[in-house]
């Protein structure tokens, strides 16, 4: 291990070390990377250190129960706290600790930076998950790995990797999946039904998705998902984004854009996934933000989901034509 990466870690164990309170807080809307490392973390702090009272916040999602449970706390109680963030780069999108007063950060993140800078701070946007961060300070540091901690760890970098699919996956993902199954040995292959079951109801909405996405000259693909459609296949609004990354090696696609209005929040939602150019620097002109071919956005106007459509659409034409020169 490189000494900067030794010092690094140094850092991290001596910051976990000297708060005995500490809220780990991941992004809203969560996925299985978000709250496998909250969850991974939190376990790992509270089986190396028992006496610490080690808190995972934020909304929970049932489909993601089975990577255990997180924490319900009186955050106002606590005066003394380290937050710990994970897998968000923004104040704006960190989930349940509006009533904290911490007194230090703790950031560990993959997306590019943006406004959160912890006092000690490993922010990578190279790697392929938060996920696989975790591990390998669990595998490089004292910190404890037992086999639920590596049974998450895995869940959440083949999720975020999109099994290994994805550009981030990198020599040393595969380096720290082989060093995560050496030191657990877990049975991976037992895991997969967790994250990939799904009904029948949910593969045919997945049909509707293909029927219905509209393809432009530019390879550039859209769809504004008529909750209608949610009804009739009976699927939850979550259905559109769990689909998104099924769209990438179609021929025909560079960038794609999929969108629900959700009723509730009175607002689109809006998922972005483009293997051509990039798409965050766009995404965050509309209140979104995310990996550089990787983005969300939360929309209030139906008119700025067609300027956002328009630019994503010229994007991919001057993608194109770059290409092509
Ligand atoms: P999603 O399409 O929801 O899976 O999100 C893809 C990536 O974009 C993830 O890294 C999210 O954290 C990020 N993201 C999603 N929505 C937003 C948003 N409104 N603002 C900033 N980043 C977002």
């Amino acid at each position: 291990m490189i000494t900067i990466k030794r010092d690094l870690f140094r850092k991290i164990v001596k910051i976990i070390k000297s708060y005995d309170e500490i809220v780990i807080a991941r992004h809203i809307g969560p996925d299985p990377d978000a709250i496998a490392s909250q969850i991974a973390l939190r376990d790992s702090i509270k089986a190396t250190f028992p006496h610490k009272k080690v808190y995972a916040v934020g909304a929970g999602v049932h489909k993601f129960k089975y990577l255990g449970n997180l924490d319900k706390v009186e955050l106002t109680e606590l005066k003394n706290a380290l937050l710990i963030v994970l897998d968000v780069p923004n104040f704006a999108r960190i989930d349940g600790i509006e009533d904290l007063e911490y007194q230090a950060i703790l950031k560990i993140d993959h997306h590019p930076a943006e406004d959160i800078i912890g006092n000690v701070d490993w922010t990578d946007d190279t790697k392929s998950s938060t996920c696989e961060m975790i591990t390998e300070l669990l595998l490089d540091t004292k910190l404890v790995l037992d086999t639920k901690i590596a049974e998450d760890l895995y869940i959440g970098i083949v999720f975020d990797s999109d099994r290994f699919l994805l550009q981030n996956t990198s020599l040393e993902t595969f380096n720290i999946i082989y060093r995560l199954l050496n030191a657990t040995h877990i049975n991976f292959v037992s895991l997969y039904d967790n994250l990939y079951e799904r009904s029948i109801a949910e593969e045919k909405f997945r049909a509707y998705l293909t029927n219905n996405i509209e393809i432009s000259k530019n390879g550039f693909g859209f769809i504004n998902v008529d909750n209608t459609a949610l009804e009739k296949y009976h699927v939850e609004i979550t259905a559109v984004s769990n689909h998104v990354n099924d769209f990438y090696f179609i021929k025909e696609l560079i960038c794609w854009m999929f969108v629900v209005y959700d009723e509730k929040n009175a607002i689109f939602k809006v998922n972005i996934r483009s293997r051509g150019p990039i798409v965050n620097e766009i995404a965050s002109k509309y209140n979104g933000g995310g990996h550089k071919y990787a983005s969300g956005a939360r929309v209030k106007d139906l008119k700025d989901i067609t300027k956002l459509r328009e630019d994503l659409d010229r994007a991919c034409e001057n993608y194109y034509s770059e290409q092509n020169n």
